[in-house]
């Protein structure tokens, strides 16, 4: 029974974080070129970095084993114990993270605001020196928003950001994540949104499909900073260029693709909003699609297990929402499959 639970008919839409290394990433992987990152340089993760950096417009990149160490290497370059980082209230680096508040010492501030965007007006009042007894250090951003349904704030709204942070001598950090999502979103190319911070983390294993990984991207000075500050917290690995090759790939083929995956699940809401008003979904703007279930009669924990067991893998938001996030594996016939047992479930409820 457990082979057939396992069978590759289950529809995996907890995440995009799912999604395994392509052929073409185990070819580059199985050739790159290896040292110790540790002691003098991993020759392909070097490349990566490099990559990255001109990729994202910065002049310098970091290898770092996840996307929430290189948010929280950029707070511990940048910002001192005891002062303040300003984000959207959802944000990730608040919601999920927390490290960077318990580790590093500085107080995250939530600013409220729609879609993801902060509100720029509650901003400019928390930056106010009298608005708090602690320095602020930093603004930072995420796009695409990950708890805002992977919302992408306008560019102009990063523009604004930016100015606010340079009236106050402060740097933008991006938690992007998802940032060629919002790059396909937008038809930008990264380095568009990339321009209106200092520093950029980007998680290269979402639906670039790496399998580990992100880079912190920014100066030169601040990224040396960020890389003896690895050390420390046990970032530095050795022949890592044999995940950094996947990475390589990642970041130089598999965004032109991610428009598919923004397709899959435009057409997984409008399947979902078919059921109204029973259920209904955000119109996703890149791969997250969030299902309203307060006017079914179950809670989120209670759903998943009931599309669970018709193979259809999701995961809570809360106790009156699911969070379906669509990528490489995910078909159009899996789409149709999913939205036949959401229909089924309600029939069955
Ligand atoms: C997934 C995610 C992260 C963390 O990425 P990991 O590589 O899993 O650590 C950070 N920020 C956002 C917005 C995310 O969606």
């Amino acid at each position: 029974m457990a082979v057939v639970a396992e069978a590759p008919t289950v529809v995996d839409l907890r995440s995009d974080t799912v999604t395994r290394p392509t052929e073409a990433m185990y070819a580059r992987m199985r050739v790159a070129p290896l040292g110790d990152d540790g002691l003098d340089a991993d020759p392909t993760a070097r490349a990566l970095e490099e990559t990255a950096a001109a990729m994202l417009g910065k002049a310098a990149g970091l290898f770092v084993p996840s996307c929430t160490m290189g948010n929280l290497l950029a707070i511990l370059a940048q910002v001192q114990r005891s002062e303040q980082v300003l984000l959207e209230t959802q944000a990730h680096m608040i919601n999920t993270e927390r490290g960077a508040a318990t580790l590093t010492g500085a107080f995250l501030l939530g600013i409220p605001g729609a879609d993801g965007a902060m509100d720029l007006e509650r901003l400019g009042d928390a930056l106010r020196p009298a608005a708090s007894p602690l320095r602020t250090a930093m603004i930072a951003l995420e796009t695409s928003h990950n708890a805002a349904g992977g919302t992408v704030p306008p560019l102009a709204h990063m523009a604004a950001v930016a100015d606010l942070a340079r009236a106050h001598g402060i740097p933008v950090h991006l938690d992007g994540a998802r940032l060629f999502n919002a790059a396909t979103h937008l038809g930008v190319e990264p380095a568009d949104l990339t321009r209106h911070v200092d520093t950029v983390s980007l998680c290269l294993s979402k639906g670039l499909s790496a399998p580990v990984g992100a880079v912190l991207a920014g100066s030169g000075p601040v990224i040396a900073t960020a890389r003896r500050l690895r050390k420390m917290i046990g970032g530095t690995q050795r022949q890592v260029g044999v995940v950094a090759a996947a990475g390589l790939e990642a970041i130089t083929t598999m965004g032109a693709r991610l428009a598919e995956d923004h397709d899959r699940a435009r057409q997984l809401s409008d399947g979902l909003n078919a059921l109204r008003p029973t259920l209904s979904a955000n119109v996703p703007q890149t791969n997250i699609v969030q299902v309203d279930l307060a006017r079914t009669r179950r809670d989120s924990e209670r759903w998943v297990g009931d599309l669970e067991a018709l193979g259809i893998r999701t995961r809570p938001l809360g106790e009156r929402r699911l969070r379906l996030v669509t990528h490489r594996h995910i078909t159009a016939g899996d789409v149709e499959r999913t939205v036949a047992a959401f229909r089924t479930c309600l029939i069955a409820a």
